[in-house]
């Protein structure tokens, strides 16, 4: 019996461990790859998490992430518009930053599994069998951190998992001239592209694109030279720049849908309790931020005698909704304006003309520094 298992090792799942193995709570992780590892991510740390993770010494100053304070933004046919970021965030990978918070949670003494899939999760009325293949874990508390969408959505029949999501993420490592400071969003038809700096002077290049439209020109190199490259800065990009994987990260099923924060007594924490849109740029600084609610919240559980399973769960949901319902509900509708051709001129026209409503769009999908 542990006191928490934690299912999955992304952001969410490894602060949440960090923050409870420090309180001297016992708890222990199940993570399905190996350390370090590529995810499909735009790399983009919303500044937001920062006070955070200094205050747990868990920001990577070591990698010397570069600090982004500007957003580019252009329309399919290559309209720009450059502007100021309020709050601004850092470029890193998530094959060195996964890496450095796994190292963290190693050290505050979580138990970590690696290579360890979790096929099932049943809560019994006071505590929780964890499987995997070849074992059986027990648990006081469990905490769903498995992502955007996994197997254990099927096993725990959450609705959302029912329906096929229409998007596809690729992500490449280039070498390129690209400005540190600065972030840009590439529209092309049905989808967009983020570019930005991050570690060791490489740039992230990282798309959202439609499934059809994969499914139409049948590979990744077909599409980004057809649909992506219609954007002349684009076009631009995969003609000039170095890239430095043999083949692109490339993943599917992404779901913007809206999800429960508690499912069967397991208390989600970052995309498996909703994602926001990429574009947003802020999802990392999210998972960070609910895992930090989750891990406070249980330690509390755990601390004081009076406080129930039930009282928990509802706190972690009302606390859930305050800090990221309307931000998940923004992040959708700006969504709209982006991926076909009226849309994203009328957008970089909104960002030129009016670029006081554009950065209360960006401040509306963006929580204050935690
Ligand atoms: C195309 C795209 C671009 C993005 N760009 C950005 C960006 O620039 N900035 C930003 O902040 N956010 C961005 N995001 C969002 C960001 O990647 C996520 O919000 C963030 O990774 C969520 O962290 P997480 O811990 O919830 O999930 P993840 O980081 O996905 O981690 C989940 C972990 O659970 C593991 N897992 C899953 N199932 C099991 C299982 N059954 N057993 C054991 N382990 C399991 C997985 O292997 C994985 O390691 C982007 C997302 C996409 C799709």
């Amino acid at each position: 019996m542990t006191k928490v298992l934690i299912l999955g090792g992304g952001m969410a799942g490894l602060v949440s461990s960090i923050v409870l193995a420090r309180a001297g709570i016992e708890c222990a992780l199940f993570e399905r790859k190996q350390y370090p590892f590529q995810r499909v991510c735009g790399e983009y740390l919303s500044a937001e998490a920062e006070p955070f993770l200094r205050s747990l010494d868990l920001f990577p100053d070591s990698l010397e992430p570069p600090r982004i304070s500007r957003f580019m933004f252009t329309s399919v046919s290559g309209k720009a518009q450059v502007m100021p970021l309020d709050l601004g965030g850092f470029g890193i990978s998530r094959f060195s930053f996964d890496d450095y918070l796994f190292k963290k949670a190693l050290g505050a003494g979580v138990k970590i599994f690696l290579n360890t899939a979790v096929e099932n999760v049943v809560f019994s009325g006071h505590s929780f069998v964890v499987k995997t293949k070849d074992n059986e874990y027990e648990a006081e508390l469990v905490l769903g951190a498995f992502g955007k969408r996994s197997t254990l959505d099927t096993r725990l029949d959450r609705v959302f998992a029912r329906k096929r999501s229409p998007y596809i993420g690729v992500k490449h490592h280039l070498r390129m001239n690209h400005p540190a400071d600065l972030i840009a969003l590439h529209n092309f038809p049905g989808g967009y592209c983020g570019i930005n700096r991050i570690e060791h002077d490489q740039v992230n290049l990282c798309f959202l694109a439609q499934r059809d439209k994969l499914r139409e020109h049948k590979t990744i190199q077909e599409l980004e030279k057809n649909v992506v490259c219609v954007n002349p800065y684009l076009r631009e990009v995969y003609s000039g720049a170095d890239f430095l994987f043999e083949k692109p990260e490339v993943i599917s099923e992404i779901s913007f849908a809206t999800k429960t924060t508690v499912e069967d007594h397991v208390l989600m924490i970052g995309d498996a309790a909703g994602m926001i849109t990429p574009l947003c740029g802020n999802g990392m600084a999210m998972a960070i931020h609910s895992a930090k609610i989750a891990g406070e919240l249980a330690v509390r559980y755990f601390r004081e005698k009076d406080y129930s399973r039930q009282q928990l769960e509802k706190d972690y949901t009302t606390v859930w909704n305050h800090q990221f319902s309307r931000r998940l509900w923004f992040g959708r509708t700006i969504q709209k304006l982006f991926g076909s051709e009226a849309a994203s001129i009328a957008a970089v026209n909104l960002a030129i003309y009016m670029s006081p409503v554009v950065r209360a769009m960006i401040r509306n999908t963006h929580g204050a520094p935690f």
